[in-house]
C-alpha cells in the first residue's frame, strides 16, 4: 500500500504494557525485550513501506509506549519525528508510573508537544481495584514534570462508571483533575466486553440511571471550568481540541501502523494482525474494506456526529449528492422536536441529550 496524498497523520501502536489491566481490551502484551526488539525492527520496515510524506498529526499509542526502554524510546522518537512536518502535533501516550524524567526529556528532545496520560482516577483505591500501579500523588509529580520538560499541551484521561462508584467520588476525580489544569481531558464510562478479567469475574457496568446522572454531572462541571465538550468524550481549552482525534472524526485518511492498527488509506480502511508472529514475519494488514458509497455514508454519519458541531450540510449534499434535510425530514423533526438534535442552515448536529444515545439515532440513518 502506497501512501496517498490526502493522508495528512499517522497513528503508531506499542501493544506492550508492563501489567495487564483487568477491563482492557486494546490490542496489548506484557512488555519483554524478546519481543519488543524486533516488534520495533518490524515497525520501523511498515512505516517505510508506505512511503509517507510529512505529516500534520503523529500520534504514539497503546499499549503503553512509556513501557519500551529508554533506549527503545529513543530509537522510535527518533525515526517518526523525522516525519513530522514544522508545527505538526505530536502526542504520545504514557502511564503513570513509567513516565520517568529520562522518558520526558526525550520526549522533549524528539519533538513531543502533546502529551497523553492514562490517569483514570483520583482515588487510590479505586487505582488498585482497576489494577492501576499508580497513586494519584504520582500522577500529580509527572504532570509537574511534564511541564518543567517543556509540553504545553496535556490530556489526562479520567474514567467512571465503576462497579460501587458513587456520585461524590466521580463529582471528587472530575474535582482533583480540573485542579491538574491541563489543555484537554477524556473522560470515559468504563465498558466491560467479553474476554477480559472483568467480564470473566461477571463484574457488571453501572445501570443506565447512575450513569446518566454521572455524565450530566461530569459536563456541567467540565463546562463550569471552562472546557468545552467537543467530541462525545473529550473535553478542551479553547484551541487545544486533539488535531490528530478530529482527523478520525471528520472521517479522513490516515496511516496506522504496528499490532492491531486501523487505518484509511486510498479509500480503503484497514486492520493489521493482531498477532505478534504475524506481524513479525511482515504480514501487517490482515482485513480490508473498499469504502464503497453506502459505507462512506454510514461511515460519514458515525464519527461526525460524535461531534458536538455535527456535519456541514453543504458538506453532505456534495458528497452524497442528496440534500441531506430533504431525504430525513421526518426523523429531523422527530429528533429536533424530543430535543435530540439540532438544524440550521448550515449544520446538523446531536444535542446533549442525543449524543448519549447517538447509536441508536444514528441507525435510522443508514
Ligand atoms: S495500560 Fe492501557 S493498554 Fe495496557 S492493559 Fe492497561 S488499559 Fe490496556
Amino acid at each position: 500500500m502506497t501512501n496517498s496524498t490526502k493522508n495528512k497523520s499517522l497513528y503508531i501502536h506499542i501493544p506492550f504494557c508492563e501489567h495487564i489491566c483487568p477491563y482492557c481490551d486494546f490490542t496489548k502484551l506484557f512488555y519483554l525485550q524478546k519481543f519488543s526488539k524486533p516488534y520495533l525492527e518490524t515497525l520501523f520496515k511498515e512505516i517505510d513501506s508506505y512511503h509517507l510524506n510529512k505529516m500534520e498529526t503523529i500520534y504514539i499509542g497503546g499499549g503503553t509506549p512509556t513501557s519500551l526502554s529508554d533506549e527503545e524510546f529513543e530509537m522510535l522518537l527518533k525515526k517518526v519525528s523525522s516525519l513530522l512536518k514544522d508545527g505538526g502535533e505530536f502526542t504520545c501516550e504514557a502511564n503513570v508510573e513509567n513516565l520517568t524524567p529520562q522518558k520526558l526529556s526525550l520526549m522533549a528532545r524528539y519533538g513531543v508537544n502533546r502529551l497523553s496520560v492514562g490517569i483514570e482516577s483520583t482515588h487510590d483505591e479505586r487505582l488498585s481495584q482497576i489494577g492501576r500501579f499508580h497513586s494519584f500523588k504520582h500522577a500529580q509529580e509527572v504532570i509537574e514534570e511534564a511541564r518543567k520538560a517543556g509540553i504545553k499541551n496535556i490530556n489526562v484521561d479520567l474514567m467512571y462508571g465503576f462497579p460501587g462508584q458513587t456520585i461524590d467520588e466521580v463529582k471528587d476525580d472530575v474535582r482533583n483533575i480540573i485542579k491538574l489544569n491541563t489543555e484537554h481531558v477524556s473522560i470515559y464510562s468504563l465498558i466491560i466486553s467479553p474476554g477480559t478479567l472483568f467480564f470473566n469475574k461477571n463484574i457488571k457496568e453501572q445501570n443506565s440511571d447512575d450513569s446518566r446522572l454521572f455524565y450530566d454531572t461530569i459536563l456541567k462541571m467540565m463546562r463550569d471550568a471552562g472546557f468545552e465538550r467537543y467530541e462525545i468524550s473529550n473535553f478542551s481549552k479553547p484551541g487545544f481540541e486533539s488535531k490528530h482525534n478530529l482527523v478520525y472524526w471528520h472521517n479522513q485518511e490516515y496511516c496506522g501502523v504496528g499490532l492491531g492498527a486501523s487505518g484509511y488509506v486510498n479509500g480503503e480502511r484497514y486492520k493489521n494482525t493482531p498477532s505478534l508472529d504475524v506481524y513479525i514475519k511482515g504480514n501487517f494488514v490482515s482485513e480490508t474494506e473498499k469504502v464503497n458509497q453506502k459505507l462512506l455514508h454510514e461511515y460519514f454519519l458515525m464519527t461526525h456526529l460524535r461531534l458536538k458541531e455535527g456535519f456541514s450540510l453543504k458538506e453532505y449534499n456534495n458528497l452524497f449528492n442528496e440534500d441531506f434535510y430533504l431525504k430525513y425530514r421526518d426523523l429531523i423533526h422527530d429528533y429536533v422536536s424530543r430535543g435530540l438534535a439540532k438544524i440550521d442552515d448550515e449544520k446538523f448536529a446531536f444535542t446533549d441529550d442525543g449524543l448519549i444515545i447517538m447509536d441508536s439515532l444514528i441507525l435510522p440513518l443508514f
